[in-house]
């Protein structure tokens, strides 16, 4: 039998989403040695569409680190968001009410491109095609964590610590045991289609309300548009041909003339929260969608992972540097406050969008709260300005 390839760092980051690769960018600008282990090949992890936009706080996290230019590099961003309701627009001054500090677009694919090549130009160790990977001895002071490489290769890695940055379905929250967390699940009782379309992008960020239900529209680059379309929770993919989305699009957009383009990609999004407490045990570390997953509506999935990332990799910097493990200590509840507000935040958004359009799954008592709801954030500064603080990721 093959010997198994004993290895040794400081830490283990488990994932090479956004979460695990910005940790690994500023661990090794910290001059922490740690070695990235994925499942996925590199070309996979860097086609993979989702997130589009960074918000302010995001992109500081990169700023501070003096990644900047290099992750940065020609993003922009947009002062106003558009909420066409029954198909008059209101534009909201989001980064003028946020002081300046806007959010920037930058498709999720292209951010895992640049921290991977980033990464690795720093002499970085990401070993992608991971298989079997698994967590051991997360309560020792020496946890490991093992996989099989691409050829077969058994490798054990012994480490400080353990960041698990693999997603919802990963395997690191699955090694805490039941009894030493809290989970917390909520299902919006809404169902979301997205589509990925080779169209114009539109003026600004946009969110239909109609009778007809919730529609979005959202740039993904100079020729590419995601869009959101309200469904039924169940709903099934083959009830939407190509005529149908572009349909229900221009009457929920309120423009009869939206082009229709090819599209890349159909999905039905899941429209539910969970959040797991606490996001440590032992020496491990949860961080963004393997702790804690929030709806698209505000946008702030990728966001809150990255945040997850810098607080961790802070607090990992104060344990090697100066033996002081109180950041660690506190590093799921940092996190949490945080995710609970943008839980809120989320959720206040689908209420509004949803609640005040088609009032057939919220009732008309709830449709008129929601109408209200919104008539007050297009004429009350105070609570657009709140508003857009969340957007920027301040709030
Ligand atoms: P992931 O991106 O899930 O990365 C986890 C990584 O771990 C993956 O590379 C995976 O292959 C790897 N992995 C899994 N299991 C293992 C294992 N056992 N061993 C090793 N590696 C493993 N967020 C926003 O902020 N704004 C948006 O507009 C937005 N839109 C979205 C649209 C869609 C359709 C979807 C699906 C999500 C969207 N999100 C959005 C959410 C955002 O994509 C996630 O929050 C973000 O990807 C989380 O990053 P992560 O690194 O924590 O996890």
């Amino acid at each position: 039998m093959a010997e198994v390839v004993r290895e040794s760092t400081t830490v283990v980051i488990v994932g090479a989403g956004p979460s695990g690769l910005t940790l690994a960018n500023l661990l090794q600008g910290a001059g922490i040695a740690c070695i990235v282990v994925e499942a996925r090949t590199r070309s996979y992890v860097e086609q993979r569409q989702r997130a589009g936009v960074l918000d302010y706080h995001a992109t500081q996290i990169f700023e501070r680190a003096g990644l900047g230019d290099r992750v940065l590099q020609n993003s922009v961003g947009d002062a106003l968001q558009e909420f066409r309701v029954d198909g008059v627009p209101h534009l909201v001054d989001i980064r003028g009410l946020a002081g300046g500090r806007g959010s920037r677009m930058l498709p999720q694919q292209i951010l895992v491109q640049r921290l991977i090549a980033t990464f690795l130009d720093g002499g970085g160790d990401l070993r992608m095609e991971a298989g079997e990977v698994d967590l051991h001895g997360l309560e020792s002071d020496r946890p490991r964590v093992t996989y099989r490489d691409a050829t077969g290769a058994e490798h054990e890695i012994e480490c400080d610590y353990i960041a698990g940055c693999d997603g919802f379905h990963g395997v690191s929250r699955k090694r805490i045991p039941d009894e030493a967390v809290t989970t917390y699940s909520f299902d919006h009782g809404i169902g979301w289609f997205t589509v990925l379309a080779d169209s114009p992008p539109p003026q600004h960020p946009l969110f239909g309300v109609s009778r007809h239900g919730f529609a979005a529209h959202f740039p993904r680059g100079p020729k590419a548009s995601r869009f959101y379309l309200q469904c039924l929770p169940d709903d099934d993919l083959q009830k939407w041909p190509d005529d149908r989305i572009w349909d229900q699009l221009r009457l929920r957009l309120g423009d009869e003339s939206l082009p229709a383009g090819a599209i890349a990609e159909k999905a039905v999004v899941e429209m539910r929260s969970f959040v797991v407490d606490p996001m440590s045990y032992g020496r491990l570390f949860l961080v963004g969608d393997a702790a804690h997953v929030i709806t698209p509506m505000g946008g702030k999935g990728m966001n809150l992972a990255l945040a997850d990332a810098d607080v961790l990799a802070a607090a990992i910097r104060a344990a090697v540097a100066d033996g002081d493990e109180q950041q660690l200590r506190d590093y799921s509840a940092t996190c949490l406050r945080r995710t609970w507000r943008y839980q809120e935040f989320s959720r206040w958004m689908t209420e509004m969008l949803h609640d005040s359009g088609d009032d057939s799954t919220a009732g008309p008592f709830r449709h008129q709260l929601a109408r209200a709801r919104l008539e007050r954030f297009f004429s009350s500064t105070a609570l657009a300005t709140s508003f857009s603080e969340m957007m920027a990721g301040i709030g």
